[in-house]
């Protein structure tokens, strides 16, 4: 079975060679900004190849210069209207911290941990700028491979809160750097990403595409349940290792940061209002 090409409002998905799938976010007038829309787009995307039975390694990249911008705060009530559980959280419009929370872990937490244990090899093509949510979308999947230009940053220390919703800082950069990219809101080059582990690659920009797909179809030369078995031996690993668990505990002081900063400056999340109150998404 073979699905062929599909584009969903925010995302295409195409048949790039035998066994892979590429599936890009295409609003790279918005810097590839993650609205509600693209967070489903990218969630029907990788179900469809998931359930393809030929398709044995995904590919997620961003159209434009840059990777992603992160979590597109200028999602207004709109974007709100498209929630729906495909986690367990609900009730998204209940007052106080309790929507706002449930908000999140349905669109980021819950999200992003579905994806990571989608049991096919995924791989993540950054190029520009990796910016806060942008990094999470690099983190679910398996592999990463940057171009020379990519750069990546966490800055939402800066807001009150201690890094975003999926915290994998220190799984990914190791915790002496993870903490120098929150405490700052530095960027973290390609090349620092490579050299503490969280970029598998860093190749010159007009080669990133070419060197992914190659890497994508060696892979895909595999047999498939070799690679969902070894995918799930490494998640288990991660997870026996407690990262799941810390990641669900701050989950909840990212949550209580939220909701402090909305009292301090009225600041709400997906409504519009505060916005200005925002450090920059550059
Ligand atoms: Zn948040």
């Amino acid at each position: 079975m073979s699905l062929g090409d599909h584009d969903f409002s925010t995302v295409t998905y195409r048949e790039q060679s035998a066994g892979v799938v590429r599936v890009a976010m295409n609003r790279p007038e918005a810097r590839n900004a993650q609205n509600i829309q693209m967070t489903y787009d990218l969630n029907d995307a990788f179900d469809r190849a998931n359930s393809d039975d030929e398709v044995k390694v995904i590919i997620l990249s961003g159209e434009g210069p840059h990777f992603s911008s992160g979590h597109d705060m200028r999602s207004g009530p709109e974007q709100r209207d498209l929630l729906h559980g495909v986690g367990t959280y609900q009730n998204y419009t209940l007052p106080g911290a309790e929507g706002a929370m449930a908000v999140e872990e349905e669109i980021y937490l819950q999200m992003c941990r579905r994806w990571r244990n989608i049991p096919k090899p995924m791989i993540a093509e950054v190029q520009g700028a990796c910016i806060a949510g942008g990094l999470m979308l690099a983190w679910v999947c398996d592999l990463i491979i940057a171009s020379d230009d990519a750069r990546f940053r966490d800055l939402v220390v800066g807001w009150g809160i201690p890094g975003v919703e999926y915290f994998a800082h220190p799984w990914e950069l190791g915790h002496r750097k993870a903490r120098e990219m929150l405490y700052t809101g530095d960027w973290v080059s390609a090349e620092e990403a490579h050299r503490v582990g969280m970029v598998n690659h860093v190749v010159p920009r007009e080669e990133l595409s070419t060197f992914t797909e190659e890497m994508a179809n060696k892979i895909a030369e595999k047999p498939l349940f070799g690679l969902k078995m070894t995918k799930e031996a490494i998640n288990q690993t991660l997870d026996a290792q407690g990262q799941w668990t810390a990641m669900q505990s701050v989950f909840t002081m990212h949550t209580l940061a939220h909701t402090h900063w909305r009292e301090l400056t009225g600041a709400g999340l997906y409504t519009g209002e505060g916005a200005e109150t925002r450090p920059g998404q550059k």
